[in-house]
């Protein structure tokens, strides 16, 4: 048995039983697949993710990338899962159709994309190039299309995404990399940039870098031009001044041939604490040869543009958190199975009573339902984000939906899929660990690089602690919180839905308060603005975890609901209890205790503030 243990179950269970995609797969935008064809699929995905990616998954840790006069070098089993991914046409699945793809729904490529990232994490985000080059598409001209995006797809070129630099981590803005113009049209970028993932590596032929950076001339940067001995960099100040440049690894001829390397060189290969297989790049541009660029779109537009990227990979890494989290409790639940220690409690004082496998023990089932309800909850809240996506495309399509609206929405959960989905699976992980005993803690089985390789996703792509600030201060704020009422009203009135059966009657009266805790840390942190804004600061990151919660639990609410409307019998009966078992823990266990989070929040005040320095 490889390390690698998905639920597809799950996902379709969410694909097809409760969001119903197939009543939309087939048509309009997704008429090349249809929902047998999107089943087909994603079995296929599953083989390809348990054999050839979690093949790699080990070696990928345990065999040091090289750097090498600025080439990296990567594992030969990572190699052979790239040929696996490519050769299997995988990259097409969700790209239209103009750029040869067959078009699947958001839906269907988060689904399969859990199944990789869950298997090996590091290999998915090396195939990221044809992803990009979709969203490069929108951004290109037709002349660019041809010579730059079109290669991503069909020669299976890296694509990387170029922001962090030394002085500047989440604050982008601060970024000092210039581009300036030449006289052939193109721009020379100079700079340091830091961490960034596919940086290099010996497997395409070339590497497309998208790289922000500011075109000379644009005025002083205000924001750090008063900062002594701080040359002002060129370009505007903070992220309005930055524009996106498109830097080969080597400059394509207008025939499609590949030219002379360019001048952007890895100067230094991270040594991480896990997702090792990756390569993450200091890169350096144009320090001895010019690192030619070609500019996307208008000077100005970079962040805009980048943040389609950014969307993007913030969805990925929610994707991938909840997906290790998921083997990860699958690991545990099967050793939970096969492991004997100890009698049942109910005989714990006869030293003669038969020894029983761990998972009959009380503290052994709390720790398994807990993974189990955040896992399928957490999984619930990417498959919804996912589907709004889907909704996006068809309205795009002329389908009568509100686009705007479903717009504000998938920006609403974006911060809570990758920012609550990453702290809540790494921390989930090590109850996973826990559930193995010393053996978890062995490289024997898989948990422990899980943790390592986990790690990652609550710091890239924004901190957990920018997202909540995103949540609170972009989503809903700049929103006047339009977006985030409607989606509380819609949770109210299954709160208030109760059929009359008794069934999920005392959860949806838990779920119904949960909602009204939520408005109330809403109000206080409104009023807080008021006073002080740090008070609004002190609580970001609660309130996205309170929103979060909130919004799984009805997610799991409506599971159970559908679940408990099936008439199944074996296996399929066992499934659909532990559903409705699953939300009643969620709601029971976790939305109960908003109420005392709320009252926490509402008495915030300014002493962690005024604390000096020194007394911490
Ligand atoms: C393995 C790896 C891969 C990466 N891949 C890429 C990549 O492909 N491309 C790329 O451009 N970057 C990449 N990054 C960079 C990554 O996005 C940054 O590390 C991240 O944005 C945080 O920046 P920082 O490390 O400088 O931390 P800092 O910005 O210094 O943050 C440190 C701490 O301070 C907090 N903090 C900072 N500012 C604020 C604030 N205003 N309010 C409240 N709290 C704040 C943060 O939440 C964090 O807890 C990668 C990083 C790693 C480690």
């Amino acid at each position: 048995m490889g390390h690698y243990l998905s639920n597809l179950r799950d996902l379709e269970f969410n694909l097809f039983e409760v969001f119903r995609v197939q009543d939309y797969l087939g048509t309009g935008p997704f008429d090349q697949i249809d929902a047998d064809v999107a089943h087909d699929a994603l079995v296929e995905v599953e083989r390809l993710a348990s054999t050839t990616f979690a093949g790699s998954f080990v070696e990928g840790d345990r065999t040091p990338l090289r750097l090498d006069d600025g080439d990296v070098t990567i594992p030969e089993g990572i190699k052979r899962s790239l040929d696996a991914f490519f050769d299997g046409e995988w990259h097409r699945m969700n790209l239209p159709p103009r750029l040869g793809g067959y078009g699947a729904p958001p839906s269907l490529r988060w689904a399969a994309s859990e199944m990789l990232l869950g298997a090996n994490p590091a290999v998915l985000m090396y195939c990221a190039g044809p992803a990009f080059a979709a969203i490069l598409d929108r951004l290109v001209t037709e002349e660019q299309h041809e010579r730059w995006v079109v290669p991503m797809v069909e020669r299976r070129w890296g694509g990387t995404m170029v922001l962090t630099e030394p002085d500047a981590g989440s604050d982008v803005g601060a970024g000092r990399a210039k581009a300036v113009a030449a006289s052939d049209g193109t721009w020379h970028v100079t700079g340091t940039k830091r961490f960034i993932t596919n940086g290099d590596f010996d497997w395409p032929e070339n590497i497309l870098h998208l790289v922000l950076a500011r075109p000379e001339g644009a005025g002083p940067d205000a924001s750090t031009a008063s900062r002594p001995n701080s040359p002002a960099p060129a370009g505007g100040p903070g992220t309005k001044g930055l524009s996106l440049f498109m830097v080969p690894k080597f400059w394509p001829s207008e025939d499609g041939s590949l030219g002379e390397r360019n001048g952007v060189v890895v100067t230094k290969l991270e040594d991480k604490m896990g997702l090792k297989a990756s390569s993450t790049c200091e890169l350096t541009f144009g320090e001895q040869v010019p690192a030619r660029g070609v500019l996307v779109g208008e000077r100005h537009e970079g962040i805009r543009q980048m943040f389609q990227v950014i969307e993007d990979a913030r969805m990925m890494v929610g994707t991938k958190a909840i997906a290790t989290l998921s083997t990860g409790y699958l690991n545990a639940l099967a050793y939970a199975k096969e492991r004997v220690q100890g009698p049942d409690l109910t005989q714990a004082s006869d030293k003669t009573a038969p020894r029983v496998p761990i998972m009959r023990h009380p503290d052994v089932r709390r720790m398994l339902m807990e993974q189990k309800a955040y896992v399928e909850g957490m999984r619930a809240l990417v498959m919804y984000t996912a589907t709004v996506q889907d909704r996006i495309r068809l309205a795009r399509e002329g389908a009568p939906q509100d686009l705007p609206a479903l717009e504000k929405l998938n920006d609403l959960l974006l911060p809570m899929v990758k920012g609550y989905g990453s702290e809540k699976s790494y921390e989930l992980l090590a109850q996973s660990l826990q559930v193995l005993g010393g053996s978890g803690y062995c490289r024997d089985y898989p948990i422990e690089q899980y943790i390592r390789d986990a790690k990652i996703d609550t710091l890239y792509e924004g901190t957990t602690g920018i997202q909540g600030m995103d949540l609170f201060f972009r989503k809903i704020g700049k929103d006047q919180g339009a977006t985030l009422a409607l989606l509380l009203g819609e949770i109210m009135r299954f709160a208030k839905g109760d059929p009359g059966d008794g069934a999920l009657a005392k959860e949806r009266e838990i779920l119904g308060s949960a909602v009204r805790d939520v408005q109330g840390m809403l109000a206080a942190m409104a009023g807080f603005l008021d006073r002080s804004v740090y008070l609004v600061g002190l609580n970001t990151t609660t309130f996205m975890f309170s929103l979060s919660e909130l919004i799984i639990g009805w997610l799991l609410l409506r599971q159970a609901e559908v679940a408990d409307a099936v008439d199944a019998s074996g296996h399929d009966k066992e499934f659909y209890e532990g559903k409705v078992a699953a939300a009643r823990w969620f709601a029971r266990n976790v939305l109960t205790l908003l109420s005392a989070r709320r009252a926490v929040l509402e008495q915030t005040d300014l002493e962690v503030m005024d604390l000096a320095d020194g007394a911490f």
